[in-house]
């Protein structure tokens, strides 16, 4: 009675931290004084949802947890069930002795992309060739919606990578290789997180409520600059390199409120960045101010090799030293636990380590409002993949779109935009109908897949919607020139392009698309005028595409929405992308950059033809 009567007046009863009505720095302070070791060290832990169950939770008191790569509750799984699935863990962290909220963490790199009809926006790659960070906001809005439809809390995104050679595996997710395009594009922050207030303090996390999801600037720093864009290497630049290419995105992510930063699995000049007290501490935290939290990369400290000898032990001192805050810790987190443990019971890692670990993480989960707000809201539940949503892919899908070549067919007519009465048309190629290939990586399965794998437009299936229902579409996959010759078409269009990969599965030296890509371009292109869709997550070996297209679009890794790639190709809409990267001659010039002593680029940054739309012209 005397609980209800002081909450009627206002007058909140129960221990501070769980008073919403205080200061967020007060919260964190009372409730890290009541923490015991074991506690504390929990929050610093983040396990993988498969080796989670209700006593693990509860028994290391664990802060955080994660779906990797394509780990989903069951394949094809509802918002419902990811809910459900969230919420049982949820409930399993709140029943401890302080009560407090877990955050799920999941790679939402081009919107929800793990779950079965979310929509699949194009990603970082074509972002860049948008040249439009307010896109990229309202992106990440729409992202954040389908994220929390699932009850998830933490997208690990925006990946700031300024890649600087196209060989890297990881290429797609870089908006560009310019730091100025990657800058603009941490609009993605806001986007997830809602914009700051204005007397905001540069380095303080920041994400509005309860229909916005925590991001995280990812991989911090130098890993889209390793030597042949080898995944996970080393990065030799001088730190005024390091400060002007690889950092400034970083200072608007400060900015903007980023609430996490993701540490890079690469070095530095030799020096493995899980280990990098002077950037992570010294810069990160200390220089620009930083006070979200810094988590590790997917059994990043495991990957701490250097000096010889080392060992899981020396990992877990070198990293919590350095700096990191919470520990991407898939499976491994009992050994973690007990060794982190032991660090801080014998004196070699201070308490006050911990605390200031343990004070970010518990900041953001305060500032977030997730005490408040722990479980899904099913309210939310009809975001995932809702048509408003699509139709922004689909419009990122169409400003992302580079047009290469567009030749004339007749005097004064190049042949974009392409008329949508005809008798006969062919569409063919490899990429054509495939929507998994389309997705690229990071796509309901880590490596991405062929095929239909999820809810949206193939190429094939927009042209169908598209052209007059007069006109015949034909569907040939890899016709022969014969068939071609004799088919009696007005004209072809053909995609081709590379096959999905994530990460080091991508790290490719020579660049070429796998057969029967260019054949495929030859036999149809030789036959009839034809517009090829290059689906490409970074620049390749063009010039045998481009000799043999009347027109040519490299149209990145579009996502979900075929639709947006038709809307130019029959000029609705004008093309309008510009490329987000030098485009190379051939692989032996790279890495090639502007600047660069070798600089001899066949398409400069920027390049990219322009037609008109009847809808609008950019
Ligand atoms: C990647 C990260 C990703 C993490 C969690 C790692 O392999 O490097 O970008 O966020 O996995 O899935």
């Amino acid at each position: 009675l005397l609980l209800f009567w002081s909450a009627a007046l206002g007058d909140y009863a129960g221990p501070l931290y769980k008073d919403p009505a205080q200061p967020v720095e007060a919260r964190v302070a009372d409730l890290l004084g009541k923490m015991t070791l074991a506690e504390k060290i929990g929050q610093m832990t983040q396990i993988e949802r498969l080796v989670a169950t209700p006593d693990v939770l509860r028994n290391y008191f664990v802060g955080s947890l994660l779906s990797g790569g394509g780990s989903v509750p069951r394949k094809g799984a509802t918002a419902a069930e990811w809910v459900a699935m969230v919420n049982d863990f949820q409930k399993a962290c709140l029943s401890t002795r302080l009560g407090i909220p877990m955050i799920y963490g999941i790679d939402a790199v081009h919107g929800h992309n793990n779950v079965y009809g979310a929509t699949i926006f194009p990603h970082n790659v074509g972002l860049g060739a948008t040249r439009d960070p307010y896109l990229v906001k309202r992106i990440g809005a729409a992202t954040a919606l389908e994220v929390r439809a699932t009850g998830i809390q933490y997208a690990f995104a925006p990946c700031i990578a300024v890649c600087r050679d196209p060989r890297w595996g990881r290429c797609y997710e870089s908006y560009s290789d310019d730091p100025r395009i990657v800058q603009s594009m941490t609009e993605l922050i806001p986007g997830l997180q809602g914009d700051v207030p204005k007397d905001f303090t540069a380095g303080m996390p920041y994400v509005a409520g309860k229909n916005k999801v925590a991001a995280c600037a990812k991989h911090f720093v130098g890993d889209g600059g390793t030597v042949n864009g080898i995944n996970e290497n080393n990065t030799v630049i001088n730190r005024d390199g390091l400060m002007s290419i690889h950092m400034p995105a970083y200072h608007n992510a400060m900015q903007k409120g980023v609430s996490t930063v993701m540490i890079s699995y690469s070095s530095w000049n030799g020096v493995k960045m899980h280990a990098n007290q002077d950037l992570i501490t010294g810069y990160l935290k200390n220089t620009l101010n930083f006070k979200g939290f810094v988590i590790s990369d997917w059994e990043g400290i495991d990957r701490i090799t250097t000096p010889a000898g080392s060992n899981y032990p020396y990992s877990v001192n070198a990293s919590i030293s350095a700096g990191l805050d919470m520990i991407m810790v898939p499976n491994n987190y009992q050994s973690f636990i007990s060794i982190l443990t032991n660090f801080v019971n014998t004196g070699v890692i201070p308490v006050s380590r911990i605390d200031d670990a343990v004070t970010r993480i518990l900041r953001v989960k305060f500032t977030m409002g997730l005490f408040e707000y722990p479980y899904a809201d099913s309210s939310l539940a009809d975001q995932l993949g809702k048509q408003e949503h699509r139709d922004l892919a689909r419009e990122a899908v169409r400003k992302s779109l580079v047009l290469l070549k567009n030749d004339e067919v007749s005097s004064g007519k190049p042949l974009l935009p392409l008329p949508k009465k005809a008798t006969k048309i062919l569409v063919a190629g490899s990429h054509a109908d495939n929507l998994g290939y389309q997705c690229g990586g990071w796509t309901i399965e880590w490596q991405g897949d062929t095929g239909r794998t999820t809810v949206g437009t193939t190429i094939l299936d927009a042209v169908k919607a598209a052209v007059d229902p007069s006109t015949q579409v034909v569907f040939a996959e890899n016709p022969s020139a014969e068939f071609v010759k004799g088919g009696g078409f007005s004209y072809a269009i053909v995609a081709v392009g590379e096959h999905p990969y994530t990460e080091t599965k991508g790290d490719n030296l020579n660049l070429t698309i796998p057969e029967p890509g260019v054949s495929t371009v030859e036999a149809v292109c030789g036959a009839v005028p034809c517009a090829t869709v290059l689906i490409s997550g970074r620049p390749v070996v063009v010039q045998p595409l481009l000799a043999a297209s009347k027109a040519l679009v490299a149209a990145w890794l579009p996502g979900s929405e075929g639709l947006g790639i038709t809307d130019a190709l029959f000029g609705d809409y004008g093309f309008s992308g510009k490329l987000p990267r030098n485009w190379f001659r051939s692989v032996d010039q790279l890495p090639m950059n502007v600047g660069d002593k070798h600089y001899d680029p066949l398409f400069g940054l920027g390049y990219g033809l322009t037609t008109k739309g009847t809808k609008n012209n950019y």
